[in-house]
């Protein structure tokens, strides 16, 4: 159990609350494609009050969570969705992280109080999308999608993919390569589905994360007026380059992905000893086998070092500090709760034998949903590179 302070404490314990009574039951619903999320985040909106947290944040007034930031409020739900579905919690952290989260951070006033509200409140399903068929990893120097400055806006071409929640969003924010600008230039659009010429694919099936659905969009000449672009037009007339807030998008995912990490490492944990208390086998409990407790021990101390990392980032937004925190440094965090989410998660199967490997278990779900995140958000080798090249400069 984390230890967090009593204010915290109530927050994270009404959320854990809602989603052991609306969530858990519905996660083979979800999973299956067979209810769609958007019903389940209206009422996680209302439930939480999520609509006056955005407002809050719009307009500059008192958070309703006082003494607890609106970001800690998303790490404590990030945490509790993903302890019970991690694909749900995807879902979440595209709209309100991804795409909300870079609409306050870059967006123009009028944006941040239509589309930031819209996301952060969950009234709107929100999608972020960089990578393109050809442009993964190097999204930046192999990106195709092209934005061509016309009258009172501009014209978008181009395929986006693996994006979460393109399948059912209401509005995207797309970053596109601008035409004629120097330096290749690139720069978010935030674009409404029902926008001319904008087309998405179906959901794609997939090894994990399942209740989140992930697909293509494809543009064929969508227009967006200037004022839906990201930030508006600089004193030149162009738009702002989006490079930075790219980077920093991603350097928030990958830290917006430990309390989910963490989540996840901790539910496994719980089936497993509990599993390992019940099932009996050679007269005892496999509880009482030093080689199942060494895999105990080892999910355990992945818990441990991963809520450190959690405590970090909580006291960091605590001391008004969160920028303080390298990209390097959201690197290596990520880099490390991926992979030890993932050995935790095939430990925990090992651990209920059969019963692990079936699909439905708990475990079974963590460990596909934790692969994602050795791939999403930039790939571990990637991050590897970002680490190596901050060291190498401080050098
Ligand atoms: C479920 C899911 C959800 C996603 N959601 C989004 C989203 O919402 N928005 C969005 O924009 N994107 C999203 N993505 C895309 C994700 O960010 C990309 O998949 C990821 O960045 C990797 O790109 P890629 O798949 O094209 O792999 P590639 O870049 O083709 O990489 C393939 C392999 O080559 C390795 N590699 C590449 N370059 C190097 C190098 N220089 N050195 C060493 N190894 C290298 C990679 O590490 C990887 O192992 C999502 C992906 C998934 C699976």
């Amino acid at each position: 159990m984390l230890e967090l302070p009593d204010d915290h404490r109530a927050i994270l314990d009404t959320v854990r609350r809602f989603c052991r009574e609306r969530l858990e039951p519905r996660v083979r619903a979800f999973e299956n494609g067979d209810e769609p999320l958007e019903p389940f985040f209206r009422e996680l909106s209302e439930s939480l009050g999520l609509r006056e947290v955005a407002d809050a944040l719009v307009d500059g007034t008192a958070s309703p969570f006082e003494g607890v930031s609106p970001l800690v409020l998303t790490g404590f739900v990030m945490h509790e969705l993903s302890r019970c579905c991690p694909g749900v919690a995807l879902s979440f952290g595209a709209t309100t992280g991804l795409f909300g989260g870079a609409v306050m951070a870059c967006g123009t006033p009028d944006q941040k109080r239509t589309w930031g509200r819209r996301a952060l409140s969950l009234d709107a399903v929100g999608a972020w999308a960089l990578t393109e068929p050809g442009a993964g990893s190097d999204a930046f120097g192999a990106m195709r999608t092209r934005a061509r400055g016309v009258d009172g806006g501009f014209v978008l071409r181009g395929t986006k993919t693996f994006i979460t929640n393109a399948p059912t969003c209401d509005v995207a924010l797309v970053q596109a390569r601008v035409e004629g600008a120097s330096d290749g230039k690139i720069a978010g659009f935030i674009i409404p589905t029902e926008a001319r010429g904008f087309t998405r694919g179906r959901p794609f099936d997939k090894l994990g994360m399942q209740a989140s659905p992930t697909g293509e969009i494809f543009l064929e000449d969508v227009f967006v007026p200037n004022e839906m672009v990201l930030g508006g037009l600089g004193a030149d007339g162009l738009p702002h380059d989006a490079r930075f807030a790219i980077r920093a998008s991603l350097g928030a995912e990958r830290m917006g992905m430990i309390p989910m990490l963490l989540a996840m490492v901790e539910r496994c944990l719980e089936e497993a000893t509990t599993y390992a208390k019940g099932r009996v086998q050679f007269g005892a409990p496999i509880a009482s086998f030093q080689l199942v407790q060494e895999k105990l021990a080892r999910i355990h101390t992945t818990k441990m070092l991963l809520e450190v990392l959690f405590l970090r980032q909580i006291e960091a937004i605590a001391c008004g500090r969160l920028g303080a925190i390298s990209r390097a440094e959201a690197s290596a965090q990520k880099l490390f709760a991926a992979k030890a989410a993932v050995d935790a998660a095939m430990d925990a199967i090992q651990i209920l034998g059969g019963a692990g490997y079936m699909r439905g278990s708990v475990v079974e779900m963590m460990a596909r949903d934790a692969k994602l995140f050795q791939i999403g958000g930039g790939t571990d080798d990637m991050q590897i590179l970002t680490i190596a090249r901050e060291l190498l400069r401080q050098q």
